[in-house]
């Protein structure tokens, strides 16, 4: 064919690209999502939505779930349900992925944040209360990377928790599962989280009165007996039949795919228990359940070098998030100096994680850590 050139069978050849995550669908997943296509049932009004959100619920030990399009809906559905505005703080950990910080600006509130402890790498109850001010309405606890809050010290100190669980699906605190703790909490069902439905989320919520109102706002407002009388402002963050179809096969394997994770984290720990390198924190209340395996480079100059070689062998290996008070966008709530949160940001890879990575990948990965250290 024009314009393709043969293989030129004198070059090296090319490792198979090993991305950060993957998924992991089998045909329990391809049958359902089939069955909603064949019976013409794609939109929320489906019935594998109601299913998995049982499904979710019962995992998480709460009396709702309320499926959504994504964690980041949910986050809002729930800021709002609980009435956090304008002139309103929420506190927030310095140490997370960006999305909670952003809902909290997203409803006109300030994301305030709190520092992380270095036993557990979520947030310090300590720098929680010397953030706090008579604004603060709300804290977000995010189980970050798989690793449950301290709820019992947290709820001490009296704020109302929303936990964002969107990392620690299957993660545990004391023998109680993550999802279950505060007003509400937040899962995510992203392509790269621990289980999937491509783009998804929910909320969690034991309050039938609150239950209500979140399905009414992730609704148009609408009520089922009276549906164009609406009687608050709506949105429509409503997750769809096929995506729920996905996602009630993932929630029949949650277990195979916690433990997958789990695997996975065991064969990098032991492989690089020799090395330069620190591993996370467990702390002793903790189950966790890993989301994306981190480890701690010496000092940022080792940390470039791993990552270059593993870029050079195909790997996306990645520097974990900055602080979020050192973005331009969030300024305005840093108090503090964010000690363990800088520390780790500057020092903290994420190597790739997903349920059904296999032995050899692994090894690779481990191959171009030891070539990068050696550097
Ligand atoms: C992934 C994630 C979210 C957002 O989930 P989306 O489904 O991508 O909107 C929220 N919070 C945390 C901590 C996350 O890691």
């Amino acid at each position: 064919m024009a314009g393709l050139s043969k293989a030129d069978p004198h070059a090296p050849a090319m490792s198979e690209k090993i991305g950060l995550s993957s998924v992991d669908l089998t045909d329990r997943e391809r049958g359902y999502a089939r069955d909603a296509i064949d019976r013409g049932w794609i939109s929320s009004a489906g019935d594998y939505v109601s299913r998995f959100e049982v499904a979710v619920a019962e995992r998480c030990g709460r009396s709702r779930a309320i499926a959504t399009s994504s964690g980041t809906s949910a986050l809002d559905l729930v800021l709002r349900a609980l009435d956090i505005g304008p002139g309103d703080e929420v506190i927030c950990p310095a140490l997370t992925f960006a999305a909670p910080a952003s809902a909290i600006v997203a409803v006109g509130a300030v994301p305030v944040f709190a520092d992380v402890t270095e036993n557990s790498w979520t947030l310090d109850p300590c720098s929680v209360e010397a953030v706090r001010s008579a604004r603060t309405k709300a804290l977000i606890a995010v189980d970050v990377l798989g690793h449950p809050c301290d709820y019992d010290a947290l709820g001490a100190l009296g704020i109302p928790i929303v936990e964002d669980a969107a990392e620690a699906h299957g993660a545990g605190y004391r023998g109680r599962p993550v999802g279950s703790f505060g007003r509400a909490a937040v899962l995510s069902f992203h392509a790269n989280k621990t289980i999937t439905t491509g783009e998804g989320g929910c909320v969690l919520v034991d309050d039938a009165a609150l239950a209500e109102r979140i399905g009414l706002m992730n609704n148009h407002g609408m009520s089922a007996s009276d549906p164009y009388v609406h009687t608050e402002i709506g949105r429509n963050y409503r997750m769809g039949n096929v995506c729920a179809a996905i996602g009630l096969g993932q929630v029949q394997r949650w277990d195979e795919l916690v433990a997958g994770r789990r695997r996975v984290a065991k064969a990098y720990d032991d492989a690089l228990s020799g090395t330069s390198l620190s591993q996370r924190p467990v702390a002793e209340w903790a189950e966790e359940s890993v989301w994306l395996y981190t480890v701690l480079a010496e000092r940022t100059d080792d940390r470039a070098s791993i990552l270059a070689a593993c870029r050079a062998d195909g790997i996306d290996a990645r520097a974990i998030w900055p602080a979020l008070p050192d973005l331009e966008l969030f300024r305005a709530g840093a108090r503090g100096d964010y000690r363990v949160a800088r520390e780790i940001a500057a020092r903290g890879i994420w190597l790739p994680t997903w349920s059904s990575m296999t032995d050899d990948q692994i090894d690779r990965v481990v191959t171009a850590v030891c070539v990068g250290l050696a550097d």
